[in-house]
């Protein structure tokens, strides 16, 4: 059973003063994730999460999460200037870009940050854009293949191609690179893996330690450089159906600290510091899309239409995503109707969910769609004319804080030639 972290009676209070549809944060448990995960990571002393940007890129959002002792994980020039002006500086700035245009890596350069890079030829590509190459540096690995995890009854719980993947090098370049890297100065290296996506499993980071940890040992006596840190990224993933289960961070980082012991200490390489990239994990859970229905429509199916639609949350039109719904006030009547729940763009996959069994809606009743905070308001995009809505924030002491406000047609407009 999915519980919203918010009331109908707020909501209601929420909604006289911002009208739907709109993003809601939850500080409090976003805040309670943060220190779940560092309490997990603990035993390695260097352990640091670098939140990815891309999920939630709200200043607000980020400031919390710098309080909590995180640093930023920045994929784009825009990304890099928000951090910066967050006041994120200097190795509390990751960069693991692909495809990367020279003037973002020298304005990570300049702002100090972490450079991961995707490419072998990306190595002298840095040197000749900025002049040198950092002392500290990172390089992205793509094992190839098949990733799979766990068998199950349906079949792998994980599995993933990054053999189809565009990111990282393969094992012989990464040597490469770090030949080529220490050559031209480098002294301290990383490195940096994403194997696969909302992974449901105590395992996957484990399993990609191991790979990395083993990995690392290997490059250490082929090219001598030294490992300082590795970076498990993202990919944690959080349970969208009421049916799954959720993952346990402290389960995850205590495997992760017996892959550590087994295959990094003996080899001399106890002060490897770890880091994580996590998105989905830290911020999907706590924050809800608040909307409105507006119409109901009785065709060949059962239509509920609300007031907002996938240019404020993409998942469900572009991967068929589940994210539950809750109708509140109503959260403990039968679920004894089939709905369409769609929005109002001219595409039929605007669609929150289908065939999806609900209590019945009335006009007028208020949507909470969940798990939207990490990938959701920060996908959006303005087709139809549809503007990205609101992001509030419900603050710990219970008070609501406009984030960002909705876009206006001005919004929209202000980027046209108009003569
Ligand atoms: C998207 C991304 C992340 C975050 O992924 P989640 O699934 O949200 O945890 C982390 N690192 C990199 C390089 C990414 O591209």
């Amino acid at each position: 059973m999915k519980q919203p972290f918010v009331t109908l009676e707020q909501l209601q209070g929420i909604v006289r003063e911002y009208p739907t549809p709109f993003h809601l944060y939850d500080e409090r448990g976003i805040r309670e994730t943060a220190r779940a995960l560092r309490r997990a990571f603990a035993w390695n002393p260097g352990f640091r999460e670098y939140f990815a940007v891309k999920a939630t890129p709200n200043p607000q959002i980020l400031k919390i999460l710098r309080e909590e002792g995180c640093g930023v994980d920045c994929s784009s020039l825009t990304e890099l200037m928000m951090s910066d002006r967050c006041g994120f500086a200097g190795e509390e700035i990751m960069f693991s870009s692909n495809d990367t245009p020279a003037e973002e890596f020298a304005l990570a350069h300049q702002l100090g940050a972490v450079i991961n890079l995707d490419d072998l030829t990306h190595v002298d590509f840095l040197r000749n854009t900025i002049g040198t190459i950092p002392k500290k540096i990172s390089c992205r690995y793509n094992p190839g293949g098949t990733f799979t995890l766990g068998e199950s009854k349906e079949g792998f719980q994980v599995m993933d191609k990054p053999s189809d993947a565009k990111y990282g090098m393969t094992r012989t370049q990464i040597a490469q690179a770090f030949a080529r890297l220490k050559e031209l100065g480098a002294e301290e290296f990383g490195i940096h893996a994403f194997l696969a996506s909302n992974t449901i499993s105590n395992d996957y980071y484990p399993a990609l330690a191991s790979i990395l940890f083993q990995m690392a040992v290997e490059l250490k006596e082929e090219t001598g450089c030294h490992i300082t840190f590795i970076n498990l990224s993202g990919g944690v993933g959080v349970p969208y159906r009421p049916d799954q289960p959720a993952n346990d961070i402290a389960v995850i980082g205590e495997g992760v600290r017996r892959a550590y012991e087994e295959i990094l200490v003996p080899a001399g390489m106890g002060d490897v510091s770890l880091c994580t990239e996590l998105g989905r994990f830290l911020l999907a859970p706590h924050g809800c899309l608040v909307t409105t229905a507006i119409h109901e429509k009785h065709i060949y199916k059962e239509y509920i239409g609300v007031d907002a639609c996938a240019a404020n949350l993409m998942r469900p039109a572009i991967y068929g995503a589940y994210h539950h719904i809750t109708v509140m006030g109503k959260e403990g009547a039968p679920c004894d109707h089939m709905y369409d729940v769609v929005g109002s763009l001219c595409e039929n996959c605007d669609k929150f969910a289908v065939d999806r069994m609900l209590p019945k809606i009335d006009m007028g009743d208020l949507l909470v769609i969940h798990d939207a905070g990490a990938h959701g308001h920060a996908m959006g995009y303005q087709y139809n004319g549809r503007l990205r809505s609101a992001e509030l924030l419900l603050q710990e002491d219970g008070s609501t804080r406009l984030i960002r406000r909705a876009e206006t047609p001005e919004d929209y407009f202000v980027t046209a030639i108009w003569d």
